[in-house]
């Protein structure tokens, strides 16, 4: 270093340094101009860089990071296609309400503005902004420290969600007295403020919740992310009231607890006359809180934990809306509930546990059956015992049949151990998902994929092995979409639009990098291997050969296909 530069610092480092001030370990990233440095020196600097093939996959991986950590997750991309790219992940986390930052370079702004054809050429500031909770763009290097520590605030507080920021070229590169830039630096004191409810509130739920004959608590991935644990277990037990778990919400509470109501779900939905909502939205994924699966409209009543005020009444009226953070609503709940609260009537919860109890009978031969090839409920079934005797694995899902099946057949048994496609039901996140869970949490993660599924993130296996994480992925190949067996109706040389190679070989793919492929057939065999995975945390691809006939039609969401009255399947 020259004596001119010994006292300067740069675009680079502010970054970098804002960053770590935040407590901002890891930078999900893919290299390229202008941010090969800034990843380069990130790394120099002490964080942890995480490089990917494709920023969708890293994008997805900083979204999932910021749910299972409360700080936003950071995805790094390269400008125009690399910023196009990681924005189906920004979407995604503000959609689902995770907190993420997507930081992408871009191209010189005066001739962006211009249009007059720069390398990557994009106002992505503008392409951004419909997708995010707030987007902004520094210009100069003194204003680095404001732009990260708001983009923080921004995604962690409220509801949480997407930001980005936008990095031009030239401020990188940028000069000022280190000093200076130090000072400059900002550190984002209480990012997500409590946000606590009215005691009108709170007795106005109570209130309805003891005059419930037949209450229910439907908990979402909302309740999932607020780390409230213990807290919102003590509500359910001292309520005694049946709860559902959303998805991800699963293992909040262990799935075996006597009070879940998941293989009852459309009696305690149709039936329930008191419905509490904890960070749970009543979207699609809940009928909107009305038609066929729930009960006669008016004979229901809801109460709505939310931080989102607009959420409130977005699908039907809510009777007790509760606008606050989760945790400090369920706190306030115990404490207006005191310890004489009176439990759920037994004529209810009897009728709950044992139609839950019938159901679940009623599975458990399938799910022992060790038929070649195998059905999605043989192949299940191992892995749902191999998930009880490892409740710290990480199951990543997704998939169509491979999604419904394994959400209802895997019980989950600890808080943020299910991580799954969320609110748009979406295909592309698995592998992202693996190296982030991964990465944050130390914790073995298995992956339950579908061979059309895995094919939107495989690559990315690439990733897995190069930093050696203890990723087990098994993708369920029944040679195709929904099923392998569709055939084209012409009879002409191109298969079907639903269909893969058959009998591909996804477990080559994992030993082309170094990892363990293997090729199971039988429940058994897939048994075996994934113990042996999760054993020694090497990365592992098990192709779990399904039969192709096995799946329906986009698995349990196959109503939501319009249908053609004169089309020719
Ligand atoms: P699911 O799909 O599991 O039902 P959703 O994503 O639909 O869950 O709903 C999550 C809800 O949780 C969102 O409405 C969001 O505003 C809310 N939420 C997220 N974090 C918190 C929090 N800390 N406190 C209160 N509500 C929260
Ligand atoms: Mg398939």
């Amino acid at each position: 270093m020259s004596a001119e530069t010994q006292n300067l610092t740069d675009g680079f480092h502010l970054v970098i340094d804002a960053l770590k001030l935040n407590d901002i370990k890891t930078i999900y990233h893919v290299p390229g101009i202008p941010v090969t440095d800034l990843g380069r020196f990130a790394q120099a600097e002490g964080m942890r860089v995480i490089s990917f093939r494709h920023e969708q996959h890293a994008g997805y991986a900083a979204s999932i990071a910021g749910y299972l950590t409360q700080k936003p997750g950071v995805c790094l991309t390269v400008s125009a296609p690399g910023f196009l790219n990681g924005l189906t992940a920004l979407a995604h986390a503000t959609t689902n309400c995770f907190p993420m930052i997507l930081i992408s370079g871009s191209s010189e702004r005066e001739i962006v503005d211009l249009q007059q054809g720069d390398y990557e050429e994009m106002d992505q500031l503008a392409v951004a902004k419909s997708v995010c909770k707030a987007a902004f763009r520094v210009l100069h290097a003194q204003d680095i420290g404001i732009a990260v520590a708001r983009a923080i605030r921004a995604a962690c507080s409220g509801r949480p969600g997407g930001v980005y920021l936008d990095l031009p070229a030239k401020l990188l590169g940028q000069t000022m007295e280190a000093t200076a830039g130090l000072k400059s630096l900002v550190k984002v004191i209480d990012p997500a403020p409590a946000y606590i409810p009215s005691p009108v509130a709170i007795t106005r739920a109570l209130d309805l919740l003891r005059s419930a004959k037949k209450p229910l608590i439907i908990l979402g991935k909302g309740a999932a992310y607020a780390q409230a644990d213990a807290d919102i277990r003590k509500l359910v037990e001292t309520s005694g009231i049946p709860y559902l778990p959303m998805s991800m919400a699963k293992g909040l509470l262990p799935d075996t607890h006597p009070q879940s109501a998941s293989a009852a779900r459309s009696t305690v939905l149709k039936e329930a006359d008191v419905v509490m909502l904890i960070g749970a939205r009543l979207n699609w994924l809940l009928s909107h809180g009305k038609g066929k699966t729930w009960g006669a409209p008016g004979t229901q009543k809801f109460i709505h934990i939310d931080i989102d005020p607009k959420e409130m009444d977005s699908n039907i009226e809510i009777a007790a809306p509760v606008v606050g953070d989760i945790a400090s609503a369920v706190s306030a709940l115990l404490k207006g509930m005191g310890p004489n609260w009176q439990k759920a009537p037994v004529e209810w919860t009897s009728v709950v546990r044992e139609k839950a109890a019938a159901n679940i009978e009623k599975m458990a031969p399938r799910l022992q059956n060790n038929n070649v090839p195998m059905d999605f409920h043989g192949a299940l079934g191992a892995l749902k015992r191999i998930v009880a005797e490892r409740p710290d694995v990480i199951l990543v899902n997704e998939g169509a049949n491979t999604l419904d099946f394994a959400r209802s057949i895997i019980d989950i048994y600890e808080p943020r151990k299910r991580l799954d496609v969320g609110t748009w039901g979406i295909m592309g996140i698995g592998m992202g998902y693996c190296v982030a869970a991964a990465v944050e949490t130390g914790k073995p993660v298995l992956a339950v994929e579908g061979d059309s599924a895995f094919g939107f993130s495989g690559m990315e296996i690439e990733t897995i092995c190069r930093y050696k994480l203890p990723v087990c992925i098994v993708v369920f190949n029944n040679g195709g979409i929904y099923r392998g067996t569709d055939k084209n109706p012409t009879g002409g040389a191109d298969v079907a639009p639903t269909v893969f190679v058959k009998d591909a070989r996804y477990d080559k793919m994992m030993e082309a990098f170094g990892g363990v492929g293997v090729y199971a057939t039988s429940p058994d065999e897939l048994s075996r291997a994934v113990k042996e995975a999760i054993a020694s945390g090497k990365p592992t691809l098990v192709n779990a050969v399904i039969d192709e006939n096995a799946g329906t039609e986009s698995g349990r969401i196959g109503s939501l296909n319009p249908q053609s009255v004169v089309g020719k399947k």
